[in-house]
């Protein structure tokens, strides 16, 4: 693909006209007035549709293929969630209309979709209460260690430790580091948090420890077994508890969070309900807590009057503040409130059901073309190791050759040569078994032609890159003296010719 500036063409494309308003140099102080005209490519405006539509066909979406992206839910969203968020009187809602008393009269529909986004997601996962406010998964992690922070606080506890055990996702430690605590890696065994270790750690050093972030199912598709155990030791210690719930397809309606005692978790509405998940957002990482942590949370919150009608309050002297601009992703909080609605508490349950069925049944094909470490049930996804002598990256390569997205490689960390599939409640056997097929064909082909395993992709626009220097030595510009004096070159560099 040519950038647009190697498209363009001197004297193509619109002209400006005459105006009789005030120019620039008229306006603004000299000092302020660029030296030279912009240089603006010249294309036709089929010329720039061309270019748009091209470039949008590198791009790789769930609307294409299969994305077995693990640990990022790349499922399909129904588009009927995208249209009830694009109805008018959602999309056009300006976030800075009258919001309270004055004149709430035209934003309550607003307000009560938050209001009921918010107790549906307290029904849906047994919390106490959930603000939409956090911007994206990491964001609502922050909000919870900093609600943690606050709980203790108000009690006159000092504590600086986070337990999170290394089968957690990576934004956990980064979120509790962020908001100041000093981070304790708990080793896991056999993929699960020992409680027996918990335990120990937590007799000699309790007192110093704020909470515990887990990652639930784990980074290795693996439900903890042990839930009840390691709340019960915590909760001796008066020390928190914090569920990442960001790949909650694989319990709804199955588990509630709030009810096995932990008293704070986010979710991802761009995951689980509904949003599409990559692209650059927006995202939504709602945080539910139970009653302890119900004090602190961020403000605004939208609270209903006896009267039926909603407002929203920032009268709450113990909360933490405002964690995201306005009241959080609200176009992502209408998708979720219409994809709760419309699938129902069986819907819901049936989304789990399908998600754990669809990462076993691709699991169990596997079991003979990759090493498979942790035999037993998954939740929504698994991860997987290479065959011995081959690499993850070759095999992600050969997938993307074959038009299949690759699943996540080389995380989590604490498996070799990893592969981590999340096939999602969204697809069919059909997809599943294509995938197992080229997966074969990929592993096959390499054990009899090594030379093979690094060849793809061949056919794709771009083919292996150096890494290293794609990440450190970024080439982000070109020169945009460009027009009729250059060409594309045969290597795909701009060539000037005269
Ligand atoms: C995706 C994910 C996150 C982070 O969510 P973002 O919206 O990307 O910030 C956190 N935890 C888990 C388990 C996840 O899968």
């Amino acid at each position: 693909m040519k950038t647009i500036f190697a498209e363009s063409v001197p004297g193509r494309g619109s002209r400006f006209f005459e105006s009789d308003a005030p120019t620039a140099a008229q306006m603004l102080p000299s000092g302020l007035l660029r030296a030279r005209p912009p240089r603006l490519p010249e294309c036709s405006e089929l010329d720039v549709v061309r270019h748009f539509t091209g470039l949008s066909r590198l791009n790789y979406s769930v609307d294409a293929n299969f994305y077995p992206l693990g640990s990022c839910t790349m499922k399909y969203n129904p588009k009927f969630m995208e249209y009830v968020a694009g109805l008018p009187g959602f999309a056009r809602l300006h976030p800075l209309l009258p919001r309270l008393e004055q004149g709430a009269a035209l934003t309550q529909s607003a307000l009560q979709c938050i209001y009921e986004a918010e107790r549906l997601l307290c029904e849906i996962t047994g919390m106490d209460a959930f603000t939409l406010q956090p911007m994206a998964g990491a964001n609502g992690e922050f909000a919870g260690v900093s609600l943690m922070a606050a709980y203790h606080r108000s009690r006159g506890h000092v504590r600086s430790k986070m337990l999170i055990p290394d089968s957690a996702h990576g934004t956990n430690p980064a979120s509790a580091a962020l908001a100041g605590f000093e981070i304790v890696n708990i080793e896991s065994r056999d993929g699960m948090v020992d409680p027996s270790a918990l335990a120990s750690y937590m007799a000699e050093h309790g007192d110093d420890v704020a909470g515990l972030m887990m990652t639930c199912p784990n980074t290795l598709g693996l439900m903890e077994a042990h839930l009840p155990e390691i709340v019960a030791a915590l909760r001796a210690a008066d020390t928190l508890l914090y569920y990442d719930g960001a790949n909650m397809n694989a319990i709804l309606g199955k588990m509630r969070v709030g009810d096995v005692g932990f008293d704070v978790m986010h979710l991802n509405l761009h995951k689980t309900f509904a949003t599409p998940h990559g692209g650059g957002g927006p995202g939504s990482g709602p945080v539910g807590v139970n009653a302890r942590l119900l004090p602190f949370l961020p403000t605004p919150r939208v609270i209903r009057h006896a009267n039926g009608s909603f407002c929203l309050n920032d009268n709450l002297p113990q909360s933490i503040g405002a964690i995201g601009p306005f009241y959080g992703s609200f176009s992502v909080a209408v998708k979720a409130l219409a994809y709760i609605l419309r699938l129902g508490g069986e819907g819901l349950e049936r989304v789990a059901e399908y998600a754990v069925l669809n990462a076993n049944y691709l699991k169990k094909r596997l079991e003979d073309v990759l090493d498979i470490p942790f035999k037993r049930l998954c939740a929504h996804e698994f991860v997987a190791s290479a065959p011995e002598g081959m690499h993850a990256l070759d095999l992600a390569k050969g997938l993307l050759e074959r038009g299949f997205h690759a699943p996540t490689v080389y995380f989590p960390m604490i498996v070799r040569e990893c592969l981590m599939a999340e096939p999602t409640e969204t697809e069919s056997k059909q997809t599943l078994d294509a995938y197992v097929d080229a997966l074969r064909e990929i592993v096959e082909l390499g054990k009899n032609n090594p030379e093979s395993q690094t060849a793809a992709p061949a056919g794709l626009p771009v083919r292996r890159l150096d890494e290293t220097s794609a990440a450190r030595q970024m080439v982000l510009t070109e020169d945009m003296v460009v027009h009729s004096n250059s060409r594309w070159s045969s290597k795909g560099c701009l060539e000037l010719t005269g």
